[in-house]
Protein backbone atom coordinates (compact mmCIF):
# COMPACT_ATOMS: atom_id res chain seq x y z
CA UNK A 1 0.00 0.00 0.00
CA UNK A 2 3.28 2.31 0.42
CA UNK A 3 1.63 4.01 -3.13
CA UNK A 4 -1.18 5.18 -1.77
CA UNK A 5 -1.52 8.11 0.55
CA UNK A 6 -3.80 9.98 2.40
CA UNK A 7 -6.16 12.02 0.15
CA UNK A 8 -8.03 15.53 1.00
CA UNK A 9 -11.08 16.24 -1.83
CA UNK A 10 -13.11 19.70 -1.19
CA UNK A 11 -16.91 19.25 -2.17
CA UNK A 12 -19.37 22.33 -2.55
CA UNK A 13 -22.46 22.12 0.04
CA UNK A 14 -25.47 21.81 -1.56
CA UNK A 15 -26.86 25.10 -0.17
CA UNK A 16 -24.37 26.55 -1.67
CA UNK A 17 -22.80 27.93 1.46
CA UNK A 18 -19.16 26.59 2.07
CA UNK A 19 -18.00 23.11 1.51
CA UNK A 20 -16.62 20.32 3.27
CA UNK A 21 -13.68 18.63 3.14
CA UNK A 22 -13.77 14.58 2.20
CA UNK A 23 -10.47 12.56 3.84
CA UNK A 24 -9.50 9.24 2.95
CA UNK A 25 -7.21 8.35 5.67
CA UNK A 26 -4.58 5.61 5.53
CA UNK A 27 -3.31 4.75 8.39
CA UNK A 28 -1.70 1.21 8.28
CA UNK A 29 -1.39 -1.41 9.18
CA UNK A 30 -3.71 -0.02 12.73
CA UNK A 31 -6.82 1.41 11.23
CA UNK A 32 -6.35 0.70 7.57
CA UNK A 33 -8.70 2.83 5.37
CA UNK A 34 -10.79 5.67 7.43
CA UNK A 35 -13.07 7.94 4.83
CA UNK A 36 -14.26 11.02 6.61
CA UNK A 37 -16.36 13.94 5.85
CA UNK A 38 -16.68 16.84 7.87
CA UNK A 39 -20.51 18.09 7.16
CA UNK A 40 -23.36 17.86 9.62
CA UNK A 41 -24.07 14.01 8.92
CA UNK A 42 -20.16 12.92 8.37
CA UNK A 43 -19.54 15.12 11.78
CA UNK A 44 -22.42 12.67 13.44
CA UNK A 45 -21.28 9.89 12.04
CA UNK A 46 -23.97 9.05 9.41
CA UNK A 47 -23.53 8.26 6.15
CA UNK A 48 -23.43 11.14 3.85
CA UNK A 49 -23.72 11.65 -0.19
CA UNK A 50 -20.31 13.44 -0.61
CA UNK A 51 -18.38 9.92 -0.23
CA UNK A 52 -20.61 7.94 -1.58
CA UNK A 53 -20.54 10.79 -4.81
CA UNK A 54 -16.91 10.72 -4.72
CA UNK A 55 -16.49 6.90 -5.30
CA UNK A 56 -18.92 7.16 -7.94
CA UNK A 57 -16.54 8.87 -9.61
CA UNK A 58 -18.47 12.02 -9.98
CA UNK A 59 -16.08 15.11 -9.89
CA UNK A 60 -18.95 17.96 -10.45
CA UNK A 61 -18.93 18.48 -6.42
CA UNK A 62 -16.09 20.26 -6.29
CA UNK A 63 -15.79 23.16 -4.16
CA UNK A 64 -14.85 25.76 -6.62
CA UNK A 65 -13.51 27.77 -4.31
CA UNK A 66 -11.52 25.81 -3.10
CA UNK A 67 -9.78 25.19 -6.47
CA UNK A 68 -8.88 27.47 -9.08
CA UNK A 69 -9.19 26.36 -12.84
CA UNK A 70 -5.11 25.94 -13.11
CA UNK A 71 -4.87 23.75 -9.98
CA UNK A 72 -8.04 21.20 -10.20
CA UNK A 73 -7.40 18.26 -7.87
CA UNK A 74 -5.75 16.61 -10.59
CA UNK A 75 -3.45 14.59 -8.17
CA UNK A 76 -6.04 14.00 -5.57
CA UNK A 77 -8.62 12.70 -8.04
CA UNK A 78 -5.81 10.10 -9.17
CA UNK A 79 -5.19 9.04 -5.79
CA UNK A 80 -8.78 8.35 -4.43
CA UNK A 81 -9.39 6.77 -7.78
CA UNK A 82 -6.54 4.43 -6.96
CA UNK A 83 -8.01 3.72 -3.36
CA UNK A 84 -11.75 3.40 -4.87
CA UNK A 85 -10.30 0.56 -7.17
CA UNK A 86 -7.70 -1.04 -4.66
CA UNK A 87 -10.18 -1.43 -1.68
CA UNK A 88 -12.56 -2.30 -3.98
CA UNK A 89 -15.06 0.86 -2.85
CA UNK A 90 -16.57 0.91 -5.88
CA UNK A 91 -18.26 -2.07 -5.38
CA UNK A 92 -19.21 -1.93 -2.02
CA UNK A 93 -21.10 1.27 -2.73
CA UNK A 94 -22.65 -0.29 -5.48
CA UNK A 95 -23.72 -2.94 -3.51
CA UNK A 96 -25.28 -0.73 -0.66
CA UNK A 97 -27.11 0.92 -3.32
CA UNK A 98 -28.70 -2.07 -4.85
CA UNK A 99 -29.62 -3.30 -1.21
CA UNK A 100 -31.10 0.05 0.21
CA UNK A 101 -33.18 0.47 -3.70
CA UNK A 102 -34.62 -3.39 -2.66
CA UNK A 103 -35.35 -2.24 1.07
CA UNK A 104 -36.98 0.56 -0.54
CA UNK A 105 -39.00 -1.30 -2.53
CA UNK A 106 -39.95 -3.67 0.46
CA UNK A 107 -41.03 -0.77 2.16
CA UNK A 108 -43.39 0.31 -0.25
CA UNK A 109 -44.97 -2.90 0.33
CA UNK A 110 -45.20 -3.13 3.58
CA UNK A 111 -46.77 0.56 3.44
CA UNK A 112 -49.46 -0.69 0.95
CA UNK A 113 -50.28 -3.63 3.82
CA UNK A 114 -50.49 -1.52 6.67
CA UNK A 115 -52.68 1.34 4.59
CA UNK A 116 -54.74 -2.08 3.36
CA UNK A 117 -55.00 -3.27 7.06
CA UNK A 118 -56.29 0.09 8.17
CA UNK A 119 -58.50 0.43 5.39
CA UNK A 120 -60.04 -2.93 6.25
CA UNK A 121 -60.97 -1.97 10.26
CA UNK A 122 -62.04 1.30 9.09
CA UNK A 123 -64.69 -0.54 6.70
CA UNK A 124 -65.79 -3.29 9.59
CA UNK A 125 -66.50 -0.04 11.77
CA UNK A 126 -68.53 2.66 9.12
CA UNK A 127 -70.36 -0.64 7.76
CA UNK A 128 -71.47 -2.06 11.32
CA UNK A 129 -70.50 -5.08 13.01
CA UNK A 130 -72.11 -7.85 14.52
CA UNK A 131 -72.38 -9.07 18.24
CA UNK A 132 -69.29 -11.71 18.58
CA UNK A 133 -71.25 -15.20 19.11
CA UNK A 134 -68.76 -16.57 21.81
CA UNK A 135 -68.69 -13.64 23.58
CA UNK A 136 -72.03 -12.90 23.46
ZN1 LIG B 1 -20.57 14.72 3.76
Amino acid sequence: MHDLKTTTLYVASSSGVGGYAVTFDLDFPENGLIIECDCPAGSNNTMCKHRLLLIKGDSSIFDPDMYSKDCFPNEDWEMMCHIVKRFGLDTLVAKYEATLAELEKQKKQLAAKVRAEKKALQRKFSEGLQINKEHG
